[in-house]
């Protein structure tokens, strides 16, 4: 009999702290977003879709090395007058299939003060098809010597 009324005690008071943590919140202002009309600005850090500086880049290939999903390839720009490469890109692609938004490429990026591929705040983006995931960006006027089969998607830098 005892114990009938203990197991009482103890749910109702279970009960009741709950209540009171769900009382808590009750007059606490609301802080749903009222997506899309309303947007919340995301934090500093915050990793968001990719874009790349082809002014800025130097072709050291850092950021394809770093890559954990060898989702970033390049093609150095070569001079055509003199046949020398020089610290520029031809193209550079990213396939967003395969990246996991880790930011290690942006780490490993040596441009100053600004990298050349790093992570914007822009997280409404999406594809429907697996090719749009390829995005390639090139030099203009474009002096694009092979393209990859994969190039169907190019987005501004
Ligand atoms: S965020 Fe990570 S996975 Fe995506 S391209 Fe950069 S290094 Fe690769
Ligand atoms: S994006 Fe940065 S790390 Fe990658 S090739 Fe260009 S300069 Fe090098």
């Amino acid at each position: 009999m005892i114990n009938y009324f203990k197991t009482i005690y103890q749910v109702s008071k279970a009960l009741l702290q709950g209540m009171a943590v769900t009382g808590r919140w009750l007059f606490q202002p609301a802080i749903t977003v009222q997506y899309p009309d309303e947007k919340l600005t995301p934090p500093e850090r915050f990793r968001g879709t990719l874009v790349f500086d082809k002014e800025t880049c130097t072709a050291c290939n850092l950021c394809v090395k770093a890559c954990p999903t060898a989702c970033i390839s390049l093609e150095p720009y070569v001079d055509p007058a003199t046949q020398k490469r020089i610290a520029k890109v031809n193209w550079y692609q990213i396939d967003f299939g395969k990246c996991n938004y880790c930011r290690l490429c942006e780490e490993a990026c040596p441009t100053k003060p600004i990298k050349s591929v790093r992570h914007s705040h822009d997280y409404e983006w999406s594809m429907k098809e697996r090719s749009e995931m390829f995005v390639k960006w090139k030099r203009d006027p474009s002096p694009v010597i092979a393209d990859t089969p994969k190039d169907t998607g190019t987005k501004a830098a």
